[in-house]
């Protein structure tokens, strides 16, 4: 038995039997990061220190609820002493939290986000922060200020992005576990290109706070994992409404018995059209006549403006991410560039702070909600974001969930589409129609090409995140 192999309830019963303890599988992933991590470069920060503390604590906490002196009849959280990693946008007291970006490059996060207070309060164990694109922004951590991470299966690939050191750092085996987050697809895209389980949450169903923000109406933190299960035992540890983001809520629905069986699949004709490499193609269909044959009854449907959707959601996005930047003006965060005057200073600290494809992104926003504009562009964008989102109200009348590809493509080489905004944009095509409905979806591995591995996008109703999993777990089990 390899340490790094373990799934979370794995780890949780070998703490139970005193097999191994935390601060042993800590100092595991410690030694695999310093091995591996010259070459991947998933992480931007490793936190030793305070992983071995958290680690001793936890252990500790172990044994005194092992010896029942608590009275909790030997229970413990599932995640307790369990290491995971986090991407650098989401922020943990006391540590830099950089999003990617110069401008960012010194500042220390004053508090934790929810979710990282939610996890320190079952006893995780945080190994570190992990590369990201900059801001959040693109699909292969090309974008990053500090490095490109490498996908594990193949080096000469991208990890995906922007979570590409998250999905990284799970497939390499240097967490158990990680946060991502997901506002086009950046959650399901790189666990997808590293053959690593990736959920985005329905909108709402986890809070935001202590995220930093790129579109604020689509960005979700999730779990990036080893299997299904492990997914909706993080999912249940960070979800739930939070004072501190007024758009969380409870999720109302919850466990669910689903049988693959007893499903209605939708399968939308939209999504196998043109552009779609045809290995992926293959993959996806066998994955769907798996679940035929297991029972469940398959439905081809149409969401005929999801082709809309790429457009809508690149003058959506620049818009939010232009207002949510202004943020960043050398006074309040991170860098500051002396200067003369004011505009001076906004001008030489976003100049030299800010990335290529950030600024291009204020850029484009600033324009698309200017007076003149803002009809043509910004309110015509929200107009058809609208019918985007009923297509898929239409089909989930039909259906119980919708399978599709993740992406058109496998892992491409790094740097093969760095001077094309537009082939990056075009990635997001299958995962950015369901962010704009804010709807729930999973990445499950469901095949290689090679040694590159192909993502099937499980898309569920609002707050039926357990239906996806149920299913997924199913069909995790058959592959
Ligand atoms: N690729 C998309 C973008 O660049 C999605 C990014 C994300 O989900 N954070 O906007």
């Amino acid at each position: 038995m390899n340490i790094l192999d373990l799934t979370i309830t794995q780890l949780h019963e070998g703490f139970r039997n005193k097999n191994f303890t935390s601060v042993e599988v800590t100092k595991a992933y410690l030694e695999n990061i310093k091995k591996t991590d010259k070459e991947i470069g998933a992480y931007l920060l490793v936190t030793e220190g305070l992983a071995l503390n958290q680690a001793e604590k936890a252990d500790k906490l172990i044994s005194l609820a092992l010896s029942g002196v608590e009275g909790n009849g030997g229970d413990f959280p599932l995640l307790m002493g369990v290491p995971f990693s986090v991407k650098d946008a989401i922020l943990v007291e006391g540590q830099k939290a950089t999003a990617g970006s110069k401008i960012l490059e010194n500042y220390v996060a004053p508090y934790d986000a929810t979710v990282i207070k939610k996890l320190k309060t079952q006893g995780a164990v945080i190994l570190g922060k992990t590369n990201l694109d900059e801001f959040a922004m693109g699909v292969s951590t090309e974008n990053s200020a500090f490095k490109v991470t490498k996908n594990p299966n193949d080096l000469t690939r991208v990890s995906g992005g922007s979570s590409g050191g998250s999905a990284a750092s799970v497939a390499a085996k240097q967490a158990v576990y990680s946060l991502g987050s997901d506002t086009g697809g950046s959650i399901r895209l790189p666990a997808s290109f590293c053959g690593v389980v990736g959920l985005n949450p329905t909108y709402g169903a986890v809070s935001r706070s202590g995220l930093i923000s790129m579109a604020s109406s689509l960005d979700q933190i999730g779990p990036i994992t080893k299997t299904v299960e492990d997914c909706r035992i993080v999912f249940d540890a960070i979800k739930g409404k939070d004072p501190l983001d007024a758009t969380s809520i409870e999720s109302q629905i919850s466990n669910f018995k689903s049988e693959i069986k007893n499903i209605k699949i939708g399968v939308p004709k939209e999504y196998f059209g043109r552009g779609i490499n045809s290995n992926v193609k293959k993959i996806i269909e066998d994955a769907i006549k798996k679940a035929k044959k297991h029972g469940a009854k398959i439905v081809p449907i149409s969401l005929p403006n999801s082709k809309y959707a790429v457009a809508c959601y690149y003058i959506i996005v620049p818009s939010e991410v232009s207002a949510n930047l202004a943020r960043f003006d050398g006074i309040k965060y991170g860098l500051y560039e002396d200067a003369e005057n004011l505009l001076d200073g906004y001008m030489k600290t976003r100049g030299r702070g800010f990335g290529i494809e950030v600024k291009r992104r204020i850029m484009l926003g600033t324009y698309s909600l200017s007076s003149g504009y803002y009809d043509a562009y910004y309110k015509k964008a929200q107009e058809v974001r609208q019918i985007i989102k009923e297509d898929f109200i239409d089909a989930f009348k039909k259906v119980d969930l919708i399978f599709s590809p993740v992406s058109p493509i496998p892992a491409f080489k790094i740097g093969e589409k760095t001077d094309d905004a537009l082939s990056m944009y075009l990635m997001d095509i299958y995962t950015c129609p369901v962010k704009l409905a804010g709807l729930p979806a999973i990445s499950l591995p469901v095949g290689n090409i090679g040694k590159l591995p192909v993502g099937l996008q499980i898309i569920g109703k609002y707050f039926e995140e357990n239906k996806i999993f149920n299913i997924a777990s199913q069909l995790e089990k058959m592959l």
